[in-house]
């Protein structure tokens, strides 16, 4: 029961109820006496249920979530890791967590996370193009311009007229900008037009410095780097709604996109949820933007109220 000591805090990489949970479960794992079924207690649970339950060790974690728990979600249909060969399960799950029983993703250590007075964490909006994450990020921006902002990027192009040097952009020369790249000063860069473009670790840090929240829009591809660093940004990401739902959100927006660039966006969503589901804090699905912008709101409020767990190391 709760009352007795947590031996460690995990992230469970499997979900006990996919019809509900849209984010992933802390386990406070109480008892590893035996190392097939621990006793642990979900987070949050503690006052209804002060009795600990059991749940598969890490030992056998890898056989009982193949034999079972894939069995479940396939036909469920509904869960992250259900819709993959086995090929793309062991590429996109060994190459991203260090895991030490086998080839399938089950849990990660977590630790309490202490926001530090004046800092907080940067957001990171994830999403295919056409989900509506771009949107969101400009509407929190604009609604609350004291609380958000974004990292002024690097490019190598030359200043507008009106621009100003750290303002719009850093404004530096192609050499400059790829030695900061060569040496990981960048969390995400990109060519457009033969220039490039990219936000630095450092410019993410001036904002949380400067006491707001620093709102990211990310390639899954990001999340990787940043895991590692000591930025712990909390990521949401932005699915898109039916193909029928977002069609007639697209029209609203004046676009008339074709049937197969509707799919598209749903491919790519799920590519993300396959290749980077384990790295999202929480997803929402973006069928109604006024709500899922009131939602984000939300949730966003609550990151300063509610513990929030974070792989290790736990400092800003
Ligand atoms: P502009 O040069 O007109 O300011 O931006 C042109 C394009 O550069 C944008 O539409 C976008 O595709 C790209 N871009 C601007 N800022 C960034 C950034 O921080 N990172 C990346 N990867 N691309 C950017």
């Amino acid at each position: 029961a709760p009352h007795r000591q947590t031996v460690m805090h995990v992230k469970a990489y499997f979900d006990y109820d996919p019809w509900t949970t849209r984010s992933w479960d802390i386990l406070h794992v109480i008892s590893q006496d035996d190392p097939s079924w621990w006793q642990a207690y979900r987070d949050g649970d503690e006052e209804n249920q002060p009795l600990a339950g059991l749940v598969p060790g890490k030992s056998r974690t890898g056989q009982w979530f193949r034999n079972t728990l894939f069995f479940l979600f396939l036909n469920a249909g509904k869960h992250w890791y259900g819709r993959k060969s086995k090929k793309q399960k062991k590429k996109s799950l060994t190459t991203t967590i260090k895991n030490d029983c086998d080839d399938v993703l089950t849990y990660e250590e977590m630790s309490l996370y202490h926001q530090p007075a004046n800092r907080k964490r940067p957001i990171a909006l994830i999403g295919p193009t056409n989900s509506g994450h771009d949107e969101l990020r400009r509407r929190l921006l604009s609604i609350e311009p004291e609380k958000y902002a974004v990292a002024v990027p690097h490019t190598t192009r030359s200043p507008r007229i009106h621009e100003r040097n750290g303002r719009e952009y850093h404004f530096v020369n192609r050499s400059a900008f790829e030695a900061d790249l060569a040496v990981g000063k960048f969390i995400e860069s990109g060519e457009y037009e033969k220039n490039l473009y990219g936000t630095s670790t450092d410019s993410v840090r001036h904002v949380v410095n400067s006491g707001k929240i620093c709102l990211l829009c990310l390639h899954t591809r990001s999340l990787k780097v940043l895991r590692s660093s000591n930025l712990k940004p909390y990521v949401i990401f932005i699915a898109p709604p039916s193909q029928e739902r977002l069609r007639t959100l697209l029209a609203v927006e004046g676009k008339t996109p074709k049937p197969e660039e509707l799919k598209e966006v749903q491919e790519k969503a799920r590519e993300m949820e396959q290749t980077a589901g384990h790295l999202f804090d929480c997803s929402m699905v973006n069928a109604e933007p006024e709500h899922t912008f009131h939602e984000l709101r939300r949730l966003i409020d609550r990151l300063d109220t509610e513990p929030q767990w974070v792989p290790p190391p736990v400092w800003l």
